[in-house]
């Protein structure tokens, strides 16, 4: 049995993983961005003694034998240090060293896109796949790369930046300080960004409405919402989205050659709107010619995927 702990730009979840990636006792610590590091990192401490502890007692012969932790951030998966997470204000925290001070038993950290494609692999969409790619959509865009039936974690642990790629200028910069980051255009984030960039520049819209005539409190599931419902300028926003996204898959698969994409996080409760328009897209636009052999499939796990990622990681990953 394993600890796995997913660190989210809201909350973080933790709870035990079976080794076939059963999850169980789950419980949230609310990410307060007020709270310096350590000080949240002493509650994430406090909680996985509290549950290491007092939950066993629940569970069958209980042995546990690892803590896995997905962040959404650049990692170094040798040392288990956290470098950067620009979407949650962590820099530099060396998780691994500082749990396994902690509690007796082997600390693997990854990020959190990465940890949810082994769980994809071991339980959901990409189970059975020898060479594939998960894409998680939300607020950030990371990914996770499965080559030869294995998760590929690279030289350093940077494999997963996808949403970092530059794929061309954009109007505002990427929280990594960088302009043209994927992220800037195909993240929840993006989409609405965007959208307000168009009702600013005079384009009417009856997706404010939705937003109380509010465009601070527009949100990616209006804006989405309104591209269903054939609002224009949402639809001119969602044209966008899916125009970047087309191009950071067609990148992907130019790189990995993948025999299928996974597409999961906030936005995949749109899956089967995005994904039948990309495939129209890909279908007809020459650019994106070399996708058409990739399979492209909403991800499938919608409950703890990340925690569930997480606590796998020690099975193959613990040293
Ligand atoms: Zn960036």
């Amino acid at each position: 049995m394993y600890i796995g702990v997913d660190v989210g730009t809201t909350k973080i979840t933790l709870g035990f993983v079976s080794e076939n990636g059963e999850a169980s006792f789950p419980s949230n610590l609310p990410m307060n961005r007020a709270q310096t590091t350590d000080s949240l990192i002493l509650d994430l401490i406090y909680m996985i003694k509290t549950i290491a502890e007092t939950v066993p007692l629940a569970l069958y012969n209980f042995k546990l034998m690892g803590i896995g932790i997905g962040v959404p951030g650049l990692i170094d998966k040798n040392s288990g240090t956290l470098i950067s997470s620009p979407n949650i204000g962590w820099k530099n925290v060396q998780l691994k060293e500082t749990l396994e001070r902690h509690f007796t038993v082997p600390v693997v950290v990854e990020n959190d896109s990465a940890a949810t494609a082994l769980a994809e692999l071991e339980l959901g969409a990409l189970q059975g796949t020898k060479n594939s790619v998960f894409i998680n959509l939300g607020a950030g865009i990371g990914a996770g790369v499965i080559i030869d039936g294995k998760l590929y974690r690279g030289n350093k642990g940077r494999t997963t930046e996808l949403g970092h790629t530059i794929i061309g200028e954009n109007f505002y910069d990427c929280n990594c300080g960088k302009n043209g980051c994927l992220e800037t255009f195909i993240s929840t984030t993006a989409l609405v960004n965007y959208t307000k960039k168009l009702i600013e520049e005079g384009n009417t819209t009856s997706i404010l409405d939705q937003a109380k005539g509010d465009i601070s409190k527009l949100d990616a599931k209006t804006v989405m919402e309104g591209a269903k419902n054939g609002d224009a300028t949402a639809l001119m926003a969602f044209e966008r989205f899916i125009k970047y996204l087309g191009i950071g898959i067609s990148n992907v698969v130019n790189t990995f050659d993948p025999e299928l994409i996974a597409i999961g996080g906030e936005l995949s409760q749109y899956g089967d709107f995005i994904i039948n328009r990309l495939k129209e897209k890909i279908q007809f636009d020459n650019n994106l010619s070399n996708v058409k052999d990739t399979r492209i499939v909403k991800a499938k796990l919608v409950n703890h995927a990340g925690l569930i990622g997480a606590g796998l990681l020690c099975k193959y990953f613990a040293e």
